[in-house]
């Protein structure tokens, strides 16, 4: 009942990314009450700690279990009684509840300190959805004093039944990049094309290329996305366009193929413009990283998910989303699982809605699979 409250508190008052003040506030206080030490390593944003009593045989092993915090700049449109109070603000992805069921954990596990050695440190992480807050969160050094051995990530899903748990062997989330290419041409008067280059025409024809670069050059089976998102050129209806800025993002699902795929673009956007006299400039920058779980913190979770849920109510995700979540980040210096809780209403609506919402009864099962999942592995 307490994750019930706890998640239409934070649902009811939501806050941007790297401005969860009043969140952070309301998680702190919220494990306080059991007594969990607690400590701010950022401005926003909560580490606990809680550290078994057990007399352990071997050297002390540390589990940590990541949610993160942080709301989304979207109007909502539910007439729940807890619905948002903030204008333009929402906890329209289930932050909200990733967050209770980290907190219910906690507590549960301090209740049983004396049943587990070792360290649980919960990572209630800012700015997930600007990407950019486990970085800071890694850099303001959560992955230190003590290091974790594996980290466990926990998101609500709508459309799984409530009380499935959906887990994902190997890649889960892609790789999220975002590239700009600026070319350069020459202005001249539109009747007289030849006396010009034309940057409109260029961008044109890399447009068309680049998507050849994922149909023609990458293996079928091994998923790519380049998208096109913006394109900006040109003054007037009759004056060949002197420059053209184009933005986009290229999804994969591994390394090489993220360092493959920029490699073909800019070949294929130097070749087009050289072949028009033209001048380019290219950029391609990595925003978030691949996600790719751990077979063994994997087992893990599927053991300890079957144990409270049952066996028949572990759901194999078959296919890896091309979207990102910069849960990833921690998975590049600890091995872990992300893992889906199972919320589905009546009728679902998909993250990012301004309909968006959860089944309730899911918050105290994930936070029973988050405790189950540490003392099996502390104990
Ligand atoms: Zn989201
Ligand atoms: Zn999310």
């Amino acid at each position: 009942m307490k994750l019930i409250e706890l998640r239409r508190d934070i649902h009811k008052n939501p806050e941007l990314g790297n401005a969860e003040f009043r969140t952070t506030g309301v998680i702190e206080k919220f494990l306080r009450q059991d007594g969990i030490i607690v400590r701010r390593p950022a401005k926003t944003g909560v580490v606990a700690l809680i550290t078994g009593t057990k007399k352990g045989a071997g050297p002390s092993r540390s589990i940590a279990l990541r949610a993160d915090i942080d709301a989304l700049p979207i109007t909502e449109k539910t007439n729940k009684p807890y619905r948002s109070r903030a204008a333009g603000v929402m906890h329209a992805c289930g932050h909200d509840a990733n967050t209770s069921m980290v907190a219910g954990a906690a507590l549960l596990l301090a209740r049983r300190k004396n049943e587990f050695s070792g360290t649980v440190k919960c990572i209630f992480q800012p700015n997930e959805e600007a990407a950019g807050g486990a970085l800071g969160m890694i850099r303001a050094g959560v992955l230190k004093n003590p290091v974790p051995d594996c980290i466990v990530g926990i998101h609500v899903n709508p459309w799984l039944k409530t009380g499935t748990l959906g887990v994902k062997a190997g890649a889960m989330m892609a790789a999220v990049d975002r590239f700009t290419i600026e070319i350069t041409g020459a202005r001249s008067h539109g009747a007289y094309p030849h006396l010009g280059k034309d940057s409109i025409v260029i961008a044109a024809q890399v447009i068309q290329s680049l998507q050849s670069v994922v149909a023609r050059q990458i293996d079928p089976v091994d998923p790519a996305v380049v998208t096109v998102g913006t394109i900006h050129g040109g003054e007037a209806f009759n004056v060949l366009a002197g420059s053209v800025t184009i933005t986009g993002t290229v999804r994969t699902l591994n390394h090489k193929l993220r360092r493959d795929i920029a490699r073909m673009m800019e070949r294929h956007v130097a070749m087009i413009v050289k072949a028009y006299g033209a001048n380019y400039r290219f950029s391609y920058e990595a925003l978030g990283q691949p996600l790719e779980n751990s077979p063994k913190v994997l087992a893990l979770c599927r053991r300890a998910g079957g144990a409270v849920l049952g066996k028949k109510n572990i759901r194999e995700i078959e296919k890896p989303s091309m979207g990102g979540e910069d849960f990833s980040e921690y998975l590049r210096y600890v091995p872990g699982c992300f893992v889906f809780m199972g919320a589905r209403l009546r009728v679902p609506h998909p993250w990012h809605s301004e309909r968006f919402d959860i089944d309730e009864r899911a918050l105290a099962k994930g936070a029973a699979v988050l405790e189950e999942i540490a003392l099996s592995y502390l104990s």
